[in-house]
């Protein structure tokens, strides 16, 4: 078992996602995987074309046919970015919290650090998965997304440190609160 403290494991940060020096951001994809707008637009237009065709690829894939469905993710490189990779993972649409919302996203934080750990990378950058266009309540992700992390860290030695990207001060404030309990 990792013995660190977690304190030392996780940060927070206010910015672009897409400007981070870290092995691996998260993306929150569609379950396309071909791109969209929000964090998914902003890192595919920072990483260039071979994201997405590996993307491309990663579709032709029979496991995947049909789309990445949401709880899961895949990783890629990172292209152009500053990051060495990518791993794409579909947060669940808002539809109220009764359609099993809350399970998914906590699936796609946990699934997200699986890969990072599999793949032995060292850090690993998380946007607000579901939080915009899909309409998650920021204060109710930034608890799942804190809950998961600190639960996935303390039993295992990779990620090394997992860095919280808020994109806007009313984010960076909740996931203060949060990390603070
Ligand atoms: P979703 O469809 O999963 O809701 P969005 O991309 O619409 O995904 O939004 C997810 C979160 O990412 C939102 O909180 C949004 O403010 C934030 N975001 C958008 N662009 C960036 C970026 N460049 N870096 C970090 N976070 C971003």
């Amino acid at each position: 078992m990792p013995s660190t403290d977690l304190s030392t494991r996780i940060m927070l940060l206010q910015g672009d996602i897409t400007r981070q020096h870290v092995s691996a951001i998260v993306n929150a994809a569609n379950s396309s995987l071909l791109g969209g707008g929000g964090v998914d637009g902003a890192i595919h237009r920072a990483g260039g074309p071979a994201i997405l065709e590996e993307c491309r690829l990663i579709r032709a894939s029979p496991d995947y046919r049909n789309g990445l469905p949401a709880g899961q993710a895949v990783i890629t490189a990172g292209g152009k970015l500053p990051a060495a990779h990518v791993i794409h993972t579909v947060g669940p649409v808002w539809n109220g919290g009764h359609h099993g919302e809350p399970a998914l996203l906590a699936s796609c934080y946990r699934n997200s650090l699986r890969l990072a750990a599999e793949h032995r990378l060292t850090s690993l950058a998380f946007p607000g998965i579901s939080t915009g266009i899909y309409g998650y309540p920021k204060p109710e992700a930034a608890k799942i997304a804190v809950r998961e992390v600190r639960r996935f860290l303390a039993e295992h030695e990779y990620p090394e440190t997992v860095v919280f990207v808020a994109f806007d001060d009313a984010s960076r404030r909740l996931y203060e609160q949060e990390l603070s309990r």
